[in-house]
């Protein structure tokens, strides 16, 4: 697995290579191809040793693979901070080519948080970002009075339907873990943004931004333009959810006019909607009426059956079967005799042919759709394998994980059929596809305004339009504008509910989850484009189609070795991420909730 350093600089930051400091002239194209060529056998070679380090930690916890993966980790970061300001030095020098600004650019972008140069910023950053993380990682909330740790609060988000308890759960959570990493934030935001100034750009904000191919500007544009054209179809499934609401808990809990309320949707940070399907389901077609899990467990599917099975949809397209080492290294179940890291992923360990996925599968439903997923990421990772270290990533940052969704999306009961899986007698009919999709939507379209909205605060705070005065009321604000939703109770600047939420104490960029929900639609309409397919969307399936695999492959194979457009188009014709597809794909739905909406006043 290619990682890009994430965590803070260290104070290797200091160490810029001698040659650099002593050079009067400015660099030429040729020092800067010199320099690059050689920064990327360096990290090619490192990643060799620390993905083995990384994938033993993953799958062998103990303090000796923690020391390990620490150790090698601390390595590739001060390399990256090395490449990255010795990157930003070459940059100015004269005559580059397009694609060695592009390289450049992406090993100046490399860092996530960068850390100035000035003695001490380096510890501090590192210092408050691990602090930042471990009081996420400890935080709590309470459920009746009782201390709840956050996986739990979580999952009892998402299964409880007593009001009380879920304010209960939502405001401890807040209160307890986002308000006191307030000042903590601040500090951390001007450490990195003096850094990002040193590296050549205007804030760590517009540093993030400038990983898209485009002017750090125009990206923002481009992420409104989206959304302008999937707002219509939220819109529609907020005012339904707000109706469904009112009707199961009352006018004091849930009016049926104005925002909703956060805690009432299913989700620690209403960021999905899915797990409260019960109560907006329509009467009646709600049910599938098969499992995957029971087809599976009928059919005598163990773990490794289900990722032959998943590898088969791959083979289908055309694709090479996956190498003996992967069934030979993967983690497929959880071993009996050691802590392992259990969450899925997918890994590339010699960025070549040693791909594995990492799970630890069990024989349900959820586990089926997730190896589809991870498996998408191996492929990708392979079909992209003779580039130079650079490349070997995704299009953009939203494609990799939209390759996994999309295949996820492809499982639909025409699949299951075409596999063996489901009795064709057994396909639902067209009076559940309001079911199916609703379903989806709960999930796919709830999410989209959380996802833009999170990067927007963080933007606004790097760029410093938001003070850290107004952290809570620019949150609050964001919240309301784009998600329609507000808290159970009313927050002030004592607060800082963005911290609640891991990704702001974790440093991870998030914009790439709202592109990849855009992009997978925009992949899955070009499948089923390509495939012929006549019936409606969500219900496509390209199983078997060779050409559709060669087109698709002709993107997975470009990596990140040519701008973001040039690959989207190799596969789908089209030059621009847009949330049509996403439309295309929901219009039975949004169609219906027109007509459920009527005679409410939607909107908030
Ligand atoms: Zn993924």
């Amino acid at each position: 697995m290619k990682m890009l350093a994430s965590m803070a600089a260290l104070a290797a930051a200091l160490v810029v290579s001698p040659a650099m400091a002593q050079q009067r002239t400015a660099p030429s194209a040729a020092d800067a191809n010199a320099f690059l060529d050689k920064a990327e056998k360096a990290m090619f070679d490192q990643s060799l040793i620390q993905n083995r380090a990384d994938w033993i930690n993953a799958t062998y916890i103990s303090d000796d693979s923690d020391a390990l993966a620490a150790w090698f980790g601390a390595i590739r970061t001060r390399m990256t901070v090395d490449y990255a300001l010795e990157a930003a030095k070459f940059a100015e020098a004269k005559g580059l080519s397009e694609e060695t600004k592009r390289r450049l650019l992406m090993l100046r972008t490399a860092l996530t948080l960068p850390a100035s140069t000035t003695p001490g910023a380096a510890d501090e950053l590192n210092a408050l970002s691990t602090k930042l993380q471990s009081e996420y990682g400890r935080g709590k909330g309470t459920l009746r009075g009782q201390p709840i740790n956050g996986s739990d609060i979580e999952a009892a988000m998402g299964t409880s339907r007593n009001p009380d308890e879920l304010k209960e759960m939502w405001v401890s959570w807040h209160d307890n873990v986002g308000a006191p990493m307030r000042k903590d934030y601040s500090r951390l935001v001007s450490i990195a943004n003096a850094g990002a100034k040193e590296l050549g750009f205007a804030d760590t904000g517009a540093m993030w931004r400038s990983r898209y191919d485009m002017p750090a500007d125009d990206f923002a544009t481009l992420t409104d333009r989206i959304w302008a054209e999937v707002k219509p179809l939220y819109d529609e499934l907020h005012c339904y959810t707000r109706t469904k609401l009112n009707e199961k808990y009352g006018d004091a809990v849930q009016p049926d006019k104005g925002p909703i309320r956060a805690d009432l949707l299913g989700n620690m940070w209403a960021q999905e909607w899915g797990n409260i399907y019960d109560i907006v389901a329509p009467q009646g077609v709600g049910d599938l009426g098969y499992d995957i899990g029971d087809l599976l467990t009928a059919r005598g599917y163990d773990p490794v059956k289900m990722v032959k099975a998943g590898e088969g949809f791959y083979s289908s397209l055309g694709f090479t079967p996956l190498p003996q080492t992967f069934w030979d290294r993967s983690q497929i179940v959880k071993p009996r005799d050691r802590d392992v890291v259990c969450h899925a992923s997918a890994w590339d360990l010699d960025n070549k042919d040693d791909i594995r996925i990492k799970m630890c599968t069990k024989v349900n439903s959820d586990d089926f759709v997730t190896i589809h997923h991870e498996l998408g990421h191996n492929y990708y990772q392979r079909a992209y394998q003779n580039h130079p270290y650079l490349y070997l990533d995704g299009a953009n940052d939203g494609f990799h994980e939209a390759i996994g969704d999309f295949v996820a999306l492809s499982i639909t009961p025409d699949y299951l059929v075409k596999i063996g899986l489901l009795d064709p007698a057994k396909v639902p009919g067209a009076d559940k596809d309001m079911g199916l999709l609703l379903r989806q939507a709960m999930d796919k379209v709830a999410f989209l305004p959380f996802g833009l909205l999170i990067d927007k605060w963080r933007w606004g705070v790097f760029d410093g339009s938001i003070p850290e005065s107004r952290y809570e009321q620019a949150w609050d604000g964001l919240r309301r504008q784009y998600q329609g939703i507000v808290p159970p109770v009313s927050r002030d600047e004592t607060k800082f509910d963005a911290g609640a939420k891991f990704h702001i104490p974790g440093n991870t960029p998030y914009t790439r989850y709202f592109l990849a929900r855009v992009l997978q639609f925009q992949f899955f309409e070009a499948a089923c484009r390509q495939a012929g397919w006549k019936g409606p969307l969500h219900r496509c399936s390209f199983y078997g189609n060779k050409a559709v695999g060669r087109k698709l492959d002709a993107m997975l194979e470009m990596g990140a070795s040519k701008p973001w457009p040039d690959a989207l188009q190799a596969f789908t014709g089209q030059r621009d991420m847009s949330g049509k597809a996403m439309l295309a794909y929901f219009a039975p739905l949004q169609k219906w909730l027109k007509d459920q909406n009527k005679g409410k006043s939607c909107g908030w």
